[in-house]
């Protein structure tokens, strides 16, 4: 620092003076006194007192006619108005406290040192602190950002399947584990997949990503994928990438049978097939908007000892499958195949 501090000797108020005038004398700019500036922080200003002036006249003049002011402030008040008085001419001597002798030039200016702004400079200092340390936090949190980025991802990517909360800007093709469009599978899990009343543009959307989650690797996981009209988009995807852990010369053997006995509800038939293979969870995917009527019929077939139910839909809304799935603690999923499927993308 360009500045050194000084406390006033008359009044105690905290100064602060360039180093220039370091050896030299000064006055408060808060009471007026007179003294000396130390060359070092460690020596403590000196108050001038002339000798040949009165002390008590000259540092307290307004106490004889004020008294109790003065008993309450001797330190700062009474001595403000020492800087009223008649600035001394010419050349003039001084003693100090310990007894030097300084001799002072009234007719040079005398620096007067300001007060000390304590509150100003907390205060810079701490907005500089914060500042600094706000950017230097936010730079290290970009750093940690872009190093910790592939776990951060396998973490949501673990959470994301562990307590599954359905979030349509997700991509499930970059979801590791196991999944029906975005939906994950537990150990046990049939799917029945509703290709009823899919056009062939929902198909084409549909089957790939669809074959392409369950395609995930994960030993512990068992599928079966019941689906109810052999399409041949998802027959040749079969025969194109065959999924690890389904049969599908049985998966088409059923849509086959499925496909000639469907009679009533293909939805209804699909999970009675569905559940021959004892799941814990069954997952439909749909787009037909399945009635009450029908939503009991498939809440009949559900086994006492309990199975989860999930339900995707696709283009289609059903409060009453929304309302079962609520009732055996699964998921309900609506899925925009203009929107949410277009923006899945391998
Ligand atoms: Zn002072």
């Amino acid at each position: 620092m360009t500045t050194i501090d000084l406390q006033c000797p008359g009044c105690e108020t905290l100064l602060e003076l360039d180093r220039g005038f370091a050896g030299g004398v000064c006055r408060c700019s808060d009471c007026g006194t007179l003294m000396t500036v130390p060359d070092s922080a460690a020596d403590r200003p000196e108050r001038l007192e002339r000798p040949d002036a009165p002390v008590q006249p000259q540092s307290r003049p307004d106490s004889p006619s004020k008294p109790s002011r003065r008993a309450s402030t001797t330190r700062t008040k009474p001595t403000r108005s020492r800087s009223r008085e008649p600035e001394p001419k010419g050349k003039q001597t001084y003693r100090t406290a310990s007894g030097r002798t300084i001799t002072v030039d009234h007719d040079r200016v005398i620096p007067m040192a300001p007060v000390k702004r304590h509150a100003v400079r907390a205060a810079t200092v701490l907005v500089f602190v914060a500042v600094v340390g706000g950017v230097l936090g936010l730079c290290g949190f970009g750093v940690y950002l872009m190093w910790s980025r592939p776990d951060a991802k396998q973490v949501a990517e673990a959470q994301y399947v562990e307590t599954f909360q359905f979030d349509p800007d997700a991509n499930p093709y970059t979801i590791a584990a196991p999944h029906v469009l975005g939906l994950p599978l537990t150990n046990r899990v049939a799917v029945v997949y509703d290709t009823t009343t899919l056009t062939a543009d929902q198909l084409a959307s549909v089957n790939p990503l669809l074959l392409d989650g369950l395609r995930r690797g994960d030993p512990a996981v068992a599928v079966t994928l019941i689906a109810n009209r052999a399409q041949g988009e998802l027959d040749t995807l079969l025969d194109e990438r065959p999924l690890d852990r389904v049969d599908t010369e049985a998966l088409r053997r059923d849509l086959a049978d499925l496909t000639a006995n469907a009679a009533g509800s293909p939805l209804i038939s699909a999970t009675q097939r569905a559940l021959n293979d004892d799941p814990e969870v069954l997952i439909l995917v749909t787009a037909r908007r399945v009635d009450q009527a029908e939503a009991r019929a498939v809440a009949n077939l559900l086994p006492p000892s309990g199975v989860r139910l999930d339900a995707v839909m696709i283009d289609a809304d059903s409060f009453a499958l929304e309302d079962l799935t609520r009732e055996h603690g699964g998921h309900y999923v609506t899925l925009a195949s203009d929107q949410e499927l277009a923006d899945w993308q391998p």
